[in-house]
């Protein structure tokens, strides 16, 4: 079976194909080599506008970006692929827009899911040391999946809340993490910077009137995973 096979099995693409995989060398992994897997559009595939999602005629290619994927048998995955920019009537010129990542990030989608995900049972260092990762994609990772949970889940009944405190590895700047720690919902709401008051005041502004009155409880600290 190649591993093409089983990339399209786990993060399939309509109009992408992976055309190639094979070693490589990445500055982050030292001297241990890792997948390279080559992308690229697919004949029939039109590129899609990043700003308005429509598909839009080419204008150029930028030079080939590298994006993190879940490492394989222990071995980094990086996927290499020469973004498209394209002439949208709406938007101007712009890069397209892909299904493995957003925006500017140099890690995948998936691969940020993967480390919050391991974030919950491990400390974001321990996460960063597991995975040859650092400490940044970690807490960028977390802190991505907590806005989304933000704007997709269920704010609704919040009760205890844990807060806790976390030092931003190499500096001495705090950040203030707020959990639900409601029997049966257990998640990591908020994070914000520093540790002052002024920090939980946000916090509350943010939680809104109407959910502060339902709470009943706060806890200084509840040993969340960080
Ligand atoms: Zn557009």
């Amino acid at each position: 079976m190649q591993l093409q096979t089983i990339l399209n099995q786990v993060e399939p693409f309509k109009s992408f194909l992976y055309r190639k995989v094979r070693w490589g060398t990445s500055e982050a992994e030292g001297d241990r080599p890792v997948l390279e897997v080559l992308i690229e559009p697919r004949a029939n595939g039109r590129a899609l506008c990043s700003g308005c999602g429509c598909a839009a005629p080419g204008y150029d290619r930028l030079a080939q970006r590298r994006f993190e994927f879940v490492p394989l048998w222990g071995i980094a995955v990086f996927f290499l692929y020469s973004m498209r920019r394209v002439a949208c009537p709406r938007c101007g010129v712009t890069v397209e827009q892909v299904p493995w990542c957003e925006g500017k990030h140099s890690l995948t989608t998936t691969y940020r899911w993967f480390l919050a995900g391991w974030a919950k049972r491990l400390s974001w260092k321990g996460v960063a040391e597991a995975f040859h990762t650092t400490w940044q994609n970690v807490f960028r990772s977390v802190k991505d999946a907590v806005s989304w949970g933000l704007t997709h889940r269920d704010l609704s009944g919040i009760e205890s809340l844990g807060v806790d405190e976390v030092q931003w590895q190499c500096g001495h700047k705090y950040l203030t993490l707020v959990y639900q720690i409601d029997s049966g919902c257990k998640r990591l709401l908020w994070i914000g910077q520093e540790r002052t008051t002024k920090t939980f005041l946000r916090f509350f502004r943010w939680l809104g009137k109407e959910r502060s009155r339902g709470l009943k409880f706060i806890a200084a600290t509840c040993g969340g995973p960080t």
